[in-house]
């Protein structure tokens, strides 16, 4: 047992949480503080009654071996569902399945639009050959679909979704997580395997609460409502302050809270010249409207995307087809989470409950949901959705971490906003992991975590 180790997490969201299982596994108890009123972070499950919602729609794959072993070690087999993918894209008022397949572009679309896009396409691959290097996602999606669909259906999803300019923003993402058209002839089976990802029955949080009840069994519980507003070193001891004045004292620190914010709270101050570099780095807001339509419709999609400018919503969530807990037992109707994408500043981030509901009726209306059938509606923000993947944004957070590593080898930025990285849940549980492993001694870079630029949004599934 190592008692005269103490440290302190900030955040219990996926890789708070991880961080806290790998230390108790090493005889090491942390104290975790929280900002919110629970736990899972992103991943967490708002609850109304016996109304659910997931605010992002969060499939669980991966490819690593201890991400999957750790999800299965804390819920049973029985609490996991295997859902089948299948999602489509809301163009001019056609779904079409997505991962974009080549015969629907080709039959689906009409013959006309189906040669102009094929052209399209070919004359990309005339131009470019097979090469997917391109610093801006303009460029990454001409090479790979060829600018006419492209321009169908991902431009205005972009700036939808990501608040800007197709060529403003970096490419890098985009390998891993927009698959290539299929050009397999319909009926073959995919190589790589069914797309099938898990889900936790009542929705991800509830994994998030299951780890939270494993740390509970060793006495450690997290300080929910907890915010931490400064973090400082003095010799070899960190303390954090949180909102309430009240501090806390330990040898490490590991921060999920966004970089821009833990490097403002940082004492001593850091230099100018990283202060105003992690004050450039920002964030996408995500609120998601969860509605109970109290009417069937088949929807034969997880989620659709709905690129058209004539809707506001950029994402819609079929929740039925996720999981049938996330709604009252024996529910019939349609349970949608509409997702609006907006930045801190945006009119849609600030605006009331009332007019936002105006605005999902409007979307509503436009999709052809009879909205008089509303039996339930449940609001989720999250602030901190996305970090910004702008032009030079790598180059940025390299420095930080270069300034926090030399001057600080006792503090571990790990997770997606603490790395300000574009993460799914499994990356932010391993660079948890090994900052751990580093915590002990262990040669590992926690920053190279998902830095591969190869497609991954499928892997290993077993729970
Ligand atoms: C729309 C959407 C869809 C997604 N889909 C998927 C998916 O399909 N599959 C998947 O695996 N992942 C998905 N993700 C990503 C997943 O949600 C994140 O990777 C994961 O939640 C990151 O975990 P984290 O602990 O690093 O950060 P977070 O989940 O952000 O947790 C950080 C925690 O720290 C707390 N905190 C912040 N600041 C402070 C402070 N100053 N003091 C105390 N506490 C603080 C926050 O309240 C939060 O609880 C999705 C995310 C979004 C937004």
């Amino acid at each position: 047992m190592e008692s005269t180790r103490n440290p302190l997490i900030i955040g219990a969201g996926p890789a708070g949480l991880t961080a806290a299982l790998e230390l108790v596994k090493n005889g090491v108890t942390p104290r975790i503080f929280e900002s919110s009123g629970s736990v899972g972070g992103l991943a967490r499950t708002p609850t109304d009654g016996d109304w659910r919602v997931d605010p992002g729609g969060h499939r669980f794959f991966t490819k690593s071996e201890e991400v999957a072993a750790l999800w299965r070690s804390l819920l049973p087999a029985e609490e996991w569902i295997s859902v089948h993918r299948s999602s489509a894209m809301l163009v001019e008022g056609q779904p079409v399945r997505y991962p974009l397949v080549g015969h629907d572009l080709l039959r689906q679309m009409g013959f006309r639009r189906g040669m102009r896009g094929l052209g399209s396409f070919c004359w990309s691959r005339l131009r470019y050959g097979i090469s997917d290097h391109s610093e801006t996602f303009r460029d990454w999606g001409v090479r790979q679909f060829g600018r006419y669909w492209y321009e169908l259906f991902f431009d205005g999803y972009v700036r939808k979704t990501w608040l800007t300019e197709p060529d403003q923003l970096a490419s890098d993402w985009a390998n891993q997580r927009i698959k290539p058209i299929n050009w397999r002839r319909t009926g073959k089976p995919d190589p790589a395997g069914p797309d099938v990802f898990l889900y936790p029955r009542r929705g991800p949080g509830q994994l998030w609460e299951a780890a939270a009840a494993a740390l509970a069994g060793y006495g450690i519980v997290p300080s929910l409502n907890s915010t931490v507003t400064s973090i400082r070193l003095d010799g070899r001891t960190w303390t954090v302050e949180l909102q309430n004045g009240e501090t806390a004292s330990g040898d490490a620190v590991f921060s999920t809270m966004p970089l821009r914010l833990l490097i403002e709270a940082l004492e001593p101050q850091p230099p100018k010249h990283i202060r105003e570099i992690a004050a450039t780095l920002r964030h996408r807001c995500l609120i998601t409207v969860a509605v109970a339509l109290d009417k069937h419709y088949d929807i034969p999609y997880n989620w659709v995307y709905t690129p058209g400018k004539n809707f506001r919503v950029g994402r819609i969530q079929n929740y039925g087809r996720w999981s049938s807990a996330l709604a009252p037992e024996g529910w019939k109707g349609t349970h949608l989470g509409l997702e609006y994408f907006t930045l801190p500043d945006d009119d849609l981030a600030v605006a009331s409950d009332e007019s936002l509901g105006a605005i999902v009726q409007e979307d509503l209306r436009e999709l052809g949901v009879d909205d008089t059938t509303l039996e339930h509606v449940m609001i989720v923000r999250s602030q901190f959705a996305y970090p910004i993947n702008d032009a030079g944004r790598e180059r940025d957070v390299a420095r930080i971490r270069d300034y926090l590593r030399l001057r600080h080898p006792t503090l571990h930025p790990i997770g997606r906003n603490g790395m300000h990285h574009y993460d799914n849940q499994d990356h932010a549980m391993l660079s948890a992991m090994q900052s751990v492993a580093k915590y002990f001694g262990a040669k590992v870079d926690p920053w190279r975590v998902n830095t591969d630029r190869s497609y991954h949004e499928a892997g290993l599934t077993r729970a």
